[in-house]
């Protein structure tokens, strides 16, 4: 939350906010509070409407949908102001360590002024008393630079400390540009640098080929308008999970689009990828459906996929296109189905990128 509200108005939003978390049973979890502090306050016009245009078809608010609410109004605002604030702090920090820095060079070098004048004014004859006394102003001096010393040691480590936090906020942050928020999958940009790399490495002279894996699911749009947005969601990560749960560590699964993923298999050639689109197919279809917000079955969920195996310096948009064509082939020969991608004229006469 970041925007602050004069006390009488806070204390309504968080009370209406505890208000609702008690009425509805809802875990007292941040993300309800948040939401429901935030609606209150009419800070997120869209979060207001999707909320009121399900509680005006008297749809009640569970745990799910609340999360998945917060997932889509509130979740990527928060990232925002985490790497905005992470670099406000960032910023302040080099301030503080470049003046601190900046104060103790300029002592240093009235020190060394002050040393100068010293070794001047001993080259005369000086009595024990006026060499007791210059002694003492340099002792003085010395003392002081020693505390600016001190000084500017604590303030490093402190911003040593702040700086160590900040890189593991930002990790956070840089982690979470790169995943979808309502799958937990890679998210299309992740996607775009995962292909672009691993493309590049089948490109090299021992480099292997890989497959690609673009699939959509069938019919998404009736079971949107059967059942509503909130229950397509619960669709979108249910097929996330079971292709997530059905291919190994070094593969990459990304939600490509809208209801359409994509799946990167390095080091496999199309016979394996085909086996692999098939096995994820059936995952996918064998999955029940239940509406959480009353326990209600829905229908069958499938997907339709394109396979495309990377010809080496092929253009990465033409291995997507041809994967896309595939796709469309299966959509067009009746969904839940699996179609290969066939070998364009022009792949391999470009290069990879
Ligand atoms: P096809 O079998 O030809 O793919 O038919 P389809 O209905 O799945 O295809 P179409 O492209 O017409 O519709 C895709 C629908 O996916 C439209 C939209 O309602 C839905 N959709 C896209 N993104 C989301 C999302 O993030 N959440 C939900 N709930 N629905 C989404
Ligand atoms: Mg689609
Ligand atoms: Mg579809």
């Amino acid at each position: 939350m970041s925007s602050f509200y004069p006390p009488d108005k806070a204390k309504d939003f968080s009370e209406f906010a505890l208000g609702r978390i008690r009425e509805n049973g809802l875990l007292p979890s941040p993300e309800n509070y948040e939401l429901w502090f935030i609606y209150r306050a009419g800070a997120n016009p869209a979060m207001n409407k999707a909320l009121d245009e399900m509680l005006a078809k008297e749809i009640k608010p569970t745990n799910e949908i609340c999360l998945s609410i917060f997932d889509q109004f509130l979740r990527a605002n928060r990232e925002d102001e985490r790497v905005r604030s992470a670099g406000d702090q960032i910023k302040k920090t080099i301030e503080e360590v470049n003046t601190a820095v900046g104060s103790v060079r300029e002592f240093a070098t009235e020190y060394h002024d002050t040393l100068e004048d010293v070794h001047d004014k001993l080259k005369e004859d000086k009595t024990k008393e006026e060499v007791t006394k210059i002694l003492g102003h340099v002792l003085a001096d010395t003392r002081a630079m020693l505390d600016q010393n001190e000084h500017l040691e604590v303030l490093l480590k402190e911003s040593a400390t702040t700086m160590e936090k900040l890189h593991r906020d930002l990790e956070i942050a840089r982690k979470e540009a790169l995943t979808d928020a309502l799958t937990g999958l890679s998210n299309r940009k992740a996607f775009d640098q995962e292909i672009d790399k691993i493309a590049k490495a089948a490109c090299t002279a021992d480099g292997e080929v890989f497959t690609l894996l673009l699939m959509d699911i069938d019919h998404f749009k009736s079971f949107n308008d059967s059942f509503g947005h909130q229950v397509g969601d619960q669709v979108l990560r249910l097929v996330a999970k079971a292709l997530k749960d059905g291919i190994k560590g070094r593969d990459v699964a990304a939600r490509y689009g809208g209801e359409e993923f994509a799946i990167i298999l390095p080091f496999t050639k199309m016979d394996s990828a085909l086996k692999v689109a098939e096995f994820l197919r059936l995952n996918v279809a064998k999955k029940e459906v239940v509406n959480r917000m009353n326990g209600e079955r829905l229908a069958r969920i499938t997907i339709s996929i394109g396979v495309a195996e990377y010809v080496k310096s092929e253009p990465i948009e033409n291995l997507i296109s041809r994967a896309d064509s595939a796709l469309y082939a299966a959509k067009h020969n009746g969904r839940n189905q699996v179609a290969v991608a066939p070998v364009s004229m022009n792949a391999g006469s470009r290069a990879s990128g």
